[in-house]
């Protein structure tokens, strides 16, 4: 039995969701300690309650102690079941992190799925729908993966209500090298907004052009949504290259100004345009899972956050891989298997 303590490194839910996938496809039973001990409220939260049942549902794994607050939980994998599945989270939990959780196993069983997941799309501190779609799938399609994403309805914190598909045709992956993320292609930067004033998309669209004074002016642009898929409010920037796409998010929330969380998404985004990296730090954590299940690989990013270097660590206790970050010449960071 693997024993994590979920209190180290970045100590939060990602460590919960790696060791689910790693250990249905590796078949290798985990305990934690501690789960998401460095978070403000530690313990389980509704959406990684779902995650993990779900995990035991595709997988048919058991696990002990999983509740809503609970810190120490046992899971035991069994043989991943592929087929048609629908989790809900149940509050406005981000669909995308139990995507997170389930889609590698399910990459990697001996037939097609389909997912529907319901609860948030556009969460913070989650990658929304776009990101997944735009920047994550499109590097697991050149890998080898067959996935589709489809966002049926927005869902917004705190009403929830959202609803993604996904179907899944497993196959071998395999290993890539992305270095070089190509030549820029396209910039956009869309208000999407529900059941709030137009002025907010205005506000936050003004913002973002201000601080990103060379995007061209119908690159903005402000799209709302039916009143019934709100409250709810998010920025996205988008710069499209040849071989990869970032997408940098703000997300509205009371007590934060549309022009505050526009200039904090602008300033990231120029960041991102002003290096060569090829994968944003969201991405960097993202595609490690996958990158280890393909046996190897490498990529280009930024520094690494802390949830990268976590990630690296709970790979490391299911697979033995040892991935590291190597700072080259032009300062990207090279990611790759040692
Ligand atoms: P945790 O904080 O441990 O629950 O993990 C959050 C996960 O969501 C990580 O995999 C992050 O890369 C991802 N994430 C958080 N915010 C964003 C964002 N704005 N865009 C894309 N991915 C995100």
């Amino acid at each position: 039995m693997i024993i994590i303590d979920g209190s180290e490194g970045e100590g939060g839910g990602q460590v919960v969701r790696n060791a689910c996938a790693l250990s249905l496809v590796t078949r290798q039973p985990f305990r934690i300690t501690n789960a998401r001990g460095k978070r403000e409220k530690p313990g389980l939260m509704r959406q990684h309650v779902t995650a993990i049942e779900a995990a035991c549902a595709i997988g048919g794994a058991t696990c002990e102690g999983v509740a809503v607050g609970a810190g120490d939980f046992s899971f035991t994998p069994g043989k991943v079941v592929p087929g048609e599945y629908r989790f809900a989270v149940g509050t406005a939990g981000s669909t995308g992190l139990v995507l997170q959780t389930l889609l590698m196993p399910l990459l990697l069983a001996d037939a097609p799925s389909r997912l529907v997941l319901e609860g948030g799309t556009h969460n913070m501190l989650a990658p929304p729908f776009e990101f997944v779609a735009k920047a994550f799938a499109p590097v697991l399609r050149r890998m080898g993966a067959q996935i589709e994403l489809r966002l049926v309805r927005h869902g917004f914190y705190p009403r929830g209500g959202g609803r993604i598909e996904v179907d899944i045709v497993p196959g071998k992956l395999t290993p890539i090298d992305c270095i070089d993320r190509g030549a820029l292609r396209s910039l956009s930067a869309t208000a999407l907004f529900a059941g709030l004033p137009f002025a907010i998309a205005e506000r936050e669209l003004a913002t973002a052009r201000q601080f990103l004074p060379q995007w061209p002016e119908d690159a903005f642009a402000a799209r709302q949504l039916p009143e019934e898929q709100g409250p709810g409010n998010v920025l996205l920037l988008e710069a499209a290259f040849d071989h990869a796409t970032e997408i940098v998010s703000g997300f509205g929330r009371l007590g934060v100004s549309a022009e505050s969380l526009a200039k904090t998404a602008a300033h990231r985004m120029a960041g991102f345009l002003a290096c060569d990296a090829f994968a944003g730090p969201y991405l960097a954590d993202q595609l490690l899972l996958p990158f280890a299940l393909a046996g190897g690989g490498s990529f280009t990013t930024v520094k690494p956050s802390r949830h990268a270097l976590t990630a690296c660590d709970v790979i490391e206790r299911f697979t033995g891989q040892r991935w590291r970050f190597t700072q080259q010449a032009d300062g990207c960071h090279l990611a790759a298997m040692r």
